[in-house]
């Protein structure tokens, strides 16, 4: 199906496909570069993201930043966006009918952005796009080609201001994040 990014928004914007419409103050579709090399997928909108309609702006947001800024990006470069759309009540993760309801929406945004590099933070996004059997401990920080696009899970920013002893091997995987983004030439960083 042919989209474009009006069309996306209009619908998002009035899309009551599940639950999570009925408890949203606003829908958070996405931000950044709508053609940027590297995208992110996080899970779903929190308290601060339902407030303001801007995905990762918190506190998990704020490390996000940081995290980009030590491989030379600012976020206004990259494109970020959830798995649902609308946030579960109390942040409880996405149940398998709303991650379901809400993921066309992402496979058009995927259509539209064209990004080279999506990296999946923490479990949510990693087993709705490489697999249920996926587990972000064990299978983070490899690459998975799908379609011509580099797949990268990692942990969730919110799991290392949880968990100080995450932060090591996500800084791993965003030192070869940036090196496969060199090795495609997607942007000028070195
Ligand atoms: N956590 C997420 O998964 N997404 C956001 O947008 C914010 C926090
Ligand atoms: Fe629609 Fe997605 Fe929001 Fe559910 S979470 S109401 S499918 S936009």
């Amino acid at each position: 199906m042919k989209t474009s990014w009006p069309m996306l928004t209009e619908e998002v914007f009035a899309c009551q496909k599940c639950r999570l419409c009925q408890t949203r103050t606003h829908v958070v579709l996405g931000a950044g570069d709508l053609h940027a090399p590297l995208m992110f997928v996080g899970e779903g909108p929190g308290q601060q993201e339902d407030l303001s309609g801007q995905p990762f702006v918190g506190a998990a947001g704020q490390l996000l930043d940081k995290m980009l800024g030590a491989i030379g990006l600012k976020r206004e470069q990259v494109y970020i966006c959830n798995i649902v759309k609308c946030r579960p009540p109390h942040n409880r993760v996405p149940e398998a009918d709303e991650r379901e309801a809400c993921m066309d929406y992402l496979r058009q945004q995927v259509a539209l952005v064209k990004p080279k590099v999506i990296v999946c933070l923490g479990s949510t996004p990693t087993r709705a796009l490489l697999g249920d059997d996926m587990r972000i401990t064990r299978d983070r920080g490899v690459w998975h080609l799908k379609k011509g696009v580099w797949f990268m899970p990692t942990y969730h920013p919110a799991a290392l201001l949880r968990d100080e002893s995450k932060k090591r091997p996500s800084w791993e995987d965003f030192k070869a994040i940036r090196d496969k983004l060199v090795e495609l030439g997607a942007y000028n960083i070195e």
